[in-house]
């Protein structure tokens, strides 16, 4: 080692219940002295090799929790309501399908667009798509953790080739991508999701494992099934053998742990990138507050999903220009979009048992790890009869009949 290299100090990186699992540090790192590995609780985070590192500094700078990047004005903040024209990708999206719609326009510029797919053991991972029939694989919010692994590198080369590149991700994943590429590229549009915390692989990788003793090999779960309409989202595994099943009362204990914030990682009790303004040039999520301010006239159209995008950098708006026939968008206020999401839009609560959840994840039986951890309250109970026993028909009808 020369040296200067050896009077200058090692990478301080952040502790880890400050660390978001970005990896826009091992993404710095051109020595190789940064690599990936799973916490304790099974979080990506960076691991140093001190050997390798020649101390020049670049992973700090590209750590957003440490410099946190310049948010975009909070004055110009543009709200829409839209959905995908085409019944069949919107019913294969989470909310209205906003995203393969931006999706699609990125391709027909020849880009190139990452998200976060299942690998083939069911692990989540940022993947590119060069291809529209590779999009199916991006579609749907997936409730965990997503490995970033060296993607922002290829996103660097590729912008700086001048391909378009969209990349969506958690806010803390694209405020990781924006200070790892250090200038603002107008062929990236960098898209961010509303997001309340994100639980780890290993919690995901332990409920499949469960209900694989019940229904054998998982090929796929769908954490937003709209068989009984947007708002009352079923969870539906694709087993190996069994086909499709849906995911009832105790067998849907990872969404009620999901839902009560008890097994997010530490970063999201104390998220700096939930709020408004944000680091993204858009960002996407559910319309649960579409209608609740001023009138919407697409009252049948909630039921199969509202998607909202907020254009949080003007200089990117273009990107939504989308051919009519594509997707359907209008203007709505951002106070009606903040309505809806209220509590996704600032820290999560860090409830009492997340001290132990993840030790006990590792010691106890699964069964009776779930009924200490992941019971439904009684209001929680009743929600899910209401969706999982009623017909689909009916359970549409009240929703319908509830909106203004
Ligand atoms: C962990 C998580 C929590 C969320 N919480 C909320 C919330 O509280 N309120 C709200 O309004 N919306 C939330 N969303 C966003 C919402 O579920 C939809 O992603 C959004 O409405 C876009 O839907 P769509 O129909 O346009 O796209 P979809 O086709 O559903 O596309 C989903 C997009 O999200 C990306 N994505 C999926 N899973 C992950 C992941 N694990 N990490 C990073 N990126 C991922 C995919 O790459 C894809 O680009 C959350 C999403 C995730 C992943
Ligand atoms: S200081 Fe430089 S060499 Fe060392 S880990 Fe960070 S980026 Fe890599
Ligand atoms: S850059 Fe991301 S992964 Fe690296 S220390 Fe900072 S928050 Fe953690
Ligand atoms: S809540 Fe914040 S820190 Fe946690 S995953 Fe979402 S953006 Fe990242």
């Amino acid at each position: 080692m020369l040296l200067m290299e050896q009077n200058k100090r090692l990478p301080k990186l952040c502790d880890d219940n400050n660390c978001t699992g970005c990896l826009a540090c091992v993404n710095a790192c051109n020595n190789g002295a940064l690599s990936i590995h799973a916490n304790q609780e099974g979080f990506y985070r960076p691991l140093l090799d001190a050997d390798k590192c020649v101390r020049c500094g670049l992973c700090e700078k590209s750590c957003p929790v440490i410099n946190k990047p310049v948010a975009n004005s909070s004055t110009s903040l543009e709200v829409f309501a839209a959905w995908h024209l085409d019944d069949n990708v919107r019913r294969q999206s989470s909310s209205g399908g906003a995203f393969t719609a931006l999706a699609e326009n990125i391709l027909n510029k020849g880009g190139v667009v990452f998200g976060a797919a299942y690998d083939e053991n069911m692990r989540i991972e940022h993947i590119a798509v060069e291809k529209a029939d590779g999009l199916k694989a991006l579609r749907l919010s997936k409730y965990a953790q997503s490995y970033i692994g060296k993607t922002f590198k290829e996103v660097n080369k590729l912008l700086r080739n001048g391909r378009v590149v969209m990349y969506v991700g958690t806010p803390c994943q694209i405020a990781g991508l924006k200070k790892y590429l250090r200038k603002d590229y107008e062929n990236l549009l960098a898209v961010d999701i509303i997001c309340h915390g994100v639980p780890s692989m290993l919690f995901l990788q332990s409920y499949l494992t469960w209900v694989e003793g019940k229904y054998g090999k998982i090929e796929h779960i769908n954490f937003r099934d709209k068989r009984k309409g947007w708002y009352d989202a079923l969870r539906v595994v694709k087993t190996a053998i069994g086909g499709e099943k849906v995911l009832k009362g105790d067998n849907d204990n990872y969404w009620v742990g999901f839902s009560n914030n008890n097994n997010l990682q530490y970063s999201c009790y104390k998220c700096q990138f939930q709020a408004f303004p944000r680091v993204s040039d858009m960002t996407i999520a559910d319309f649960w507050g579409v209608g609740k301010t001023k009138p919407f006239g697409h009252k049948e159209e909630i039921e199969k999903g509202v998607s909202m995008i907020v254009v949080n950098n003007p200089a990117k708006k273009y990107y939504l220009d989308i051919p009519k026939d594509r997707m359907y968008i209008e203007h709505r206020s951002l106070e009606e979009a903040k309505l809806g999401n209220n509590t996704a839009l600032k820290e999560s609560h860090c409830p009492a048992g997340r001290a132990t959840i993840y030790s006990d994840l590792k010691t106890m039986d699964y069964d009776a790890f779930s009924v200490k951890y992941l019971s439904a309250s009684s209001k929680q109970k009743l929600v899910k009869i209401f969706r999982e026993y009623l017909p689909s028909g009916i359970v549409k009808y009240i929703r319908l009949r509830n909106q203004k």
